[in-house]
């Protein structure tokens, strides 16, 4: 059966999902969800059998149905390849009594690149099938890991160019010098005067430019996007979740059928919505829980109803969940409403005029399924600590903010259902804070020093992605003010 995508705000026309992954956002501001979401066809003991590139076809033609099976099937062998260091794409490390699936294997050490190794493929592939001739111009803000991930993935890729740009300031000295020190001719780095939050709704003003999109057409050029809005990075997502329970079930940690919780770090709401997705489609998962740092508005979503924007913007260590408006939450606002698209777009100009919407308490009982969970600063660097200490395994200060809420909620709940953890980054890419963390003394080493010592302390052999930033030369030193994206992409583009 044929999925078409529709719009959360208003009755816009169906397309296919080849069109979705080319336009990223709806022209109305929403975001495309798939009509329905589809049911796994194949048992949990089948998939269990599955290597990580079977199980993304399994899922992924589920969605992606315009796609021919060779189609598919090429992007997910040029995706999943030698680019990560594990055969098993996302291995399972069990620690602390919890389950970290390791998504941070692929090229760029985050797990960004889980859905970024497949995207500009999956977009190649639907300029092809929809003949568009134009040159697709990739736009896309960062919290710091999407950046270079999408950059990686795009650069030198024919019919594309990509531009990125970060909050100068908000992002980790790996994360800023992976990102400047990025070759290709395609590519382009602007680091903005603002945060996250602006970066996103600058990228998306540009998306809603009706006359720039007419004269980008005349000289040949038309916008996507490769942020966590775009469906081809969402279904990518939703593989690894079902991969991981087979991988449990192979390794006879659960039993088939058996119901995980999930705890996922979160930010744009991208990665556990992906989960929810997997939850919908059949995979036995139990409670989501959705562990926000101190930026904690959807902890406090969860708990009242409201979400509310309207608060103090802080800078943490863990700086790819530093995010108030989680554009991905808008999915699943959609189905609480029970796929009403007028309700969904009003609480959306609410939040864009107010900064805040409160949802029905019909809606809420839609949420139940998800938990908000945050944890400090303190308690994320103690738990970096009590891991390291405990069971010699180093994680990094994304997930640690996911591990310290799942204590905080076991001690709460009592809940002993078994729970995978979303680890979505190398401790090395945050090496400064995580060396911190373990000990107060490494707050005076220089960041390489500390790269080393890492090395020794967790056994895990420094990645090539770290390597190549310490000698690659800077490429890419724009700036621009919060309020000059548009000027800035105009002129990179010559129009
Ligand atoms: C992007 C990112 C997150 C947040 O993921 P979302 O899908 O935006 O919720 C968490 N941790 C790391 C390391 C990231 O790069």
């Amino acid at each position: 059966m044929d999925i078409m995508y529709k719009s959360t705000r208003s009755d816009a026309a169906k397309i296919t999902a080849s069109q979705a992954i080319l336009k990223g956002l709806s022209p109305d501001g929403g975001l495309f969800v798939p009509e329905k979401i589809p049911a796994l066809d194949k048992s949990l003991a089948q998939l269990a059998e599955m290597s990580y590139q079977e199980t993304a076809y399994e899922v992924m033609k589920l969605y992606l149905t315009d796609f021919a099976e060779e189609e598919l099937k090429g992007c997910i062998q040029s995706a999943y390849d030698e680019k990560f260091d594990t055969k098993l794409i996302a291995p399972i490390r069990k620690a602390g009594g919890a389950y970290y699936l390791e998504l941070f294997h692929g090229a760029t050490i985050a797990f960004k690149d889980m859905a970024l190794s497949i995207l500009p493929h999956l977009m190649t592939t639907s300029a092809k099938k929809n003949g568009v001739k134009n040159e697709i111009v990739i736009l896309t803000a960062t919290s710091g890991d999407t950046g270079k991930a999408a950059l990686a993935g795009f650069a030198d890729v024919p019919g594309t160019r990509i531009c990125v740009f970060y909050p100068k300031g908000g992002v980790s000295a790996v994360q800023e010098k992976q990102m400047v020190t990025q070759t290709g001719d395609n590519t382009h780095v602007i680091g903005i005067h603002g945060n996250f939050d602006d970066a996103q709704t600058g990228v998306k003003n540009i998306f809603g430019d009706k006359e720039l999109a007419a004269k980008m057409d005349a000289a040949g050029f038309q916008f996507s996007s490769a942020n966590s809005i775009n469906i081809g990075r969402l279904v990518p997502q939703i593989v690894y979740y079902v991969y991981a329970y087979g991988q449990l079930l192979k390794q006879g940690e659960i039993a088939e059928g058996e119901k995980i919780n999930v705890c996922v770090p979160t930010g744009n709401f991208g990665n556990i919505l992906a989960a929810y997705y997997a939850k919908l489609m059949g995979l036995p998962i139990g409670k989501l829980l959705c562990a926000s740092n101190e930026n904690k508005v959807l902890y406090d979503f969860f708990g009242t109803g409201v979400y509310d924007r309207n608060r103090e913007f802080i800078l943490t260590s863990s700086p790819s969940m530093d995010i108030l408006i989680s554009s991905n939450l808008e999915r699943l606002i959609y189905r609480a409403t029970g796929e009403d698209q007028a309700a969904c777009a009003s609480l959306m100009r609410s939040l864009s005029e107010n900064g805040k919407y409160e949802v029905t308490d019909e809606m809420k009982k839609a949420l139940a399924d998800f938990c908000g969970l945050t944890a400090s600063e303190a308690e994320c660097f103690a738990k970096i600590r009590s891991l390291y200490e405990t069971e010699g395994y180093v994680i990094d200060t994304h997930t640690a903010v996911a591990a310290a809420s799942l204590d905080k909620y076991v001690k709460a709940t009592g809940d002993q259902t078994k729970t995978v953890i979303a680890s979505t980054a190398s401790p090395y890419k945050f090496c400064r804070a995580v060396m911190t963390a373990i000990d107060d003394a490494n707050a005076d080493k220089e960041d390489f020093a500390l790269i080393d010592d890492m090395e020794r302390i967790s056994g895990v052999v420094i990645p090539p992605a770290i390597e190549q930033i310490r000698t690659a030369p800077v490429r890419h030193n724009t700036q621009c003010d919060k309020t000059e994206m548009k000027q800035a992409v105009c002129q990179w583009l010559g129009v």
